[in-house]
């Protein structure tokens, strides 16, 4: 689903991506790791087409994302801040998405499966940020997309909120969606993440189950065994 070849990508005199080299497949959720500023999210935004890489290259679907505008299309987003044009209500937010995207949306299934009735007429800077977070993940899903990527997907979400995520993530990838996500919280990843990818300074430097992780590293939980890799 998304093959990425030797991406290097460099903020002046800072080398933040080091040659990252990662098949990922359809029908998986991939939970990415690594300290603050090891390059999680100088990659997702490469993958999305955010940042150009000084080297290398990305498929997506066999194609490459440099060549076709498309793509994105096929990209739905949930940023770790959303930035909203604040004074529009979420109706009118969603309905100028579907006006960009001119794909078909499901946005009504995820308003409701995601308690949003009450936020329809407000304006969105008057709603908390938790509320907000609950609009990012509609606009992450409404259109179906093949692949979903997560900033951060907890932060800010009450707990059942987060529970409804995480089922919808899972019944997503079992439809045989791609998601990837960022999280701190390892709760997270044991439940969900099919395949862990750590970087450290820019490389790879694990990818694998979470019991893979655990036991290359002789130890006896995931928090234990990342900390063996810091
Ligand atoms: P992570 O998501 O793993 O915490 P990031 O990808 O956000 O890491 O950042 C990696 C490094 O790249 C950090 O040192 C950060 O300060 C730097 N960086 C990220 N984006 C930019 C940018 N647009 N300009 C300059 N430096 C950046």
């Amino acid at each position: 689903m998304i093959e990425i070849k030797n991406i290097t990508k460099a903020f002046g005199k800072l080398q933040v991506l080091k040659g990252i080299d990662i098949n990922l497949e359809k029908g998986k959720i991939y939970a990415f790791l690594g300290p603050n500023g090891s390059g999680k999210t100088t990659l997702i935004k490469t993958i999305l087409g955010l940042n150009q890489p000084d080297n290398g290259e990305i498929l997506i679907q066999n194609e490459n994302i440099k060549n076709n505008w498309q793509y994105k299309s096929c990209i739905g987003y949930m940023p770790q801040i959303a930035r909203f044009p604040e004074n529009l209500n979420m109706m009118e937010l969603l309905g100028m998405t579907r006006d960009i995207r001119k794909t078909a949306s499901d946005e009504e299934k995820y308003i409701s499966y995601f308690n949003l009735e009450g936020a329809r007429d407000k304006k969105l800077k008057n709603l908390s940020g938790g509320t907000k977070q609950k609009v990012n993940a509609v606009l992450a899903f409404m259109f179906n997309p093949d692949i979903l990527i997560f900033d951060e997907p907890s932060v800010g979400l009450d707990p059942v909120a987060h529970l409804k995520l995480k089922d919808l993530m899972r019944e997503e990838r079992d439809n045989g969606k791609t998601i990837l996500l960022t999280t701190h919280i390892l709760s997270e990843v044991e439940e969900l993440a099919d395949e862990v990818i750590f970087l450290l300074d820019g490389k790879i430097y694990f990818q694998g189950t979470v019991q893979n992780l655990v036991q290359t590293q002789n130890e006896s939980n995931l928090e234990r065994a990342i900390a063996q890799l810091l």
